[in-house]
């Protein structure tokens, strides 16, 4: 039996620490292959240091390369590759509809990431697939957690390029066909927010702007989440890796510190539905491992 071999795919620098930053660690020491894909540079993301606001978007991404090299170092991950190269698709940014929810801004540049060429993009990450064959690929959902336009066109992305990838019909020049056993959709995990909000709303009033919130709006039903990677022994690598982005995250403000809330309560992790593949075992859920079930060839 070999080893797990993990591949995630995430649309900004930021989002594999925010998501992930436990799940690759873990893993990593464990001895997978761990491959993250990252879609864009985070171009368009705010810029939450006031030294840096005169960056321009070009200078922010080159900026968030570095940040997510030094990210990677705290979740000890060394296998790391932009889709298409460095700077092929640009953050797409987003805006909000006066009711609030997420949608794509007026003006986007030429080589956004909501725009590329569905099949070209897919194909990127065909060959990644095929050069690394993992068994389980990590994405979002189809509304990408939460309605950013490159998180919906990652899940797009890794979807198609799952099925492309196992198609041996399909593009032979980007390698031997690979068929990735599991897909997985990276989620909130519903029942630890549940429990950090009470906790988190009295220490800090300014939480959501002051805005009451649902808990029920906070993640899936609990009983859609098939897993749930222990952040126990990683807490500290989830702080560090996420306070490697200073330009996007403020590790002290009330959002993140209500964020570290869900990760300290027991039973605390990062949670995952299933996408597509071999199901997780019925039993036990939620399962703590990404691969249960699985022939590891
Ligand atoms: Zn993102």
């Amino acid at each position: 039996m070999s080893n797990p071999r993990l591949l995630l795919v995430h649309a900004h620098p930021d989002d594999e620490s925010s998501q992930s930053a436990a799940t690759i660690a873990r893993y990593v020491d464990a001895g997978a292959q761990v491959t993250l894909v990252t879609c864009t540079l985070g171009e368009r993301g705010e810029i939450l240091v006031p030294d840096w606001e005169h960056f321009t978007e070009a200078e922010l991404g080159q900026h968030r390369i570095d940040e997510l090299k030094a990210a990677m170092d705290c979740m000890g991950l060394t296998d790391q590759v932009f889709l298409g190269g460095v700077g092929r698709y640009h953050d797409t940014g987003m805006d909000r509809a006066p009711d609030g929810s997420v949608i794509v801004p007026a003006e986007v540049p030429d080589n956004a990431f909501w725009n590329a060429d569905l099949l070209e993009a897919a194909n990127f990450l065909v060959e990644i697939i095929r050069s690394r064959r993992p068994h389980v690929l990590s994405t979002y959902n189809a509304i990408g957690g939460y309605g950013h336009p490159d998180h919906i066109m990652a899940h797009r992305v890794a979807m198609y390029a799952v099925t492309l990838a196992a198609a041996p019909s399909h593009a032979p020049e980007l390698g031997e066909p690979w068929q990735v056993q599991r897909v997985v959709w990276s989620t909130h995990n519903t029942a630890m927010w549940q429990k950090a909000y009470p906790i988190a709303r009295e220490k800090f009033p300014d939480l959501f702007g002051g805005e009451e919130r649902d808990p029920d709006s906070f993640g899936p039903a609990v009983d859609y989440i098939e897993a749930v990677v222990p952040i126990e022994g990683y807490f500290d690598v989830y702080r560090r890796a996420l306070a490697a982005h200073p330009s996007q995250v403020r590790i002290d403000d009330p959002f993140w510190q209500f964020h570290a809330i869900t990760q300290q309560l027991p039973e605390a992790g990062e949670a995952y539905v299933f996408g597509c593949g071999q199901p997780f075992p019925p039993s036990d859920k939620p399962h703590t491992d990404l691969f249960v079930g699985l022939d590891l060839d």
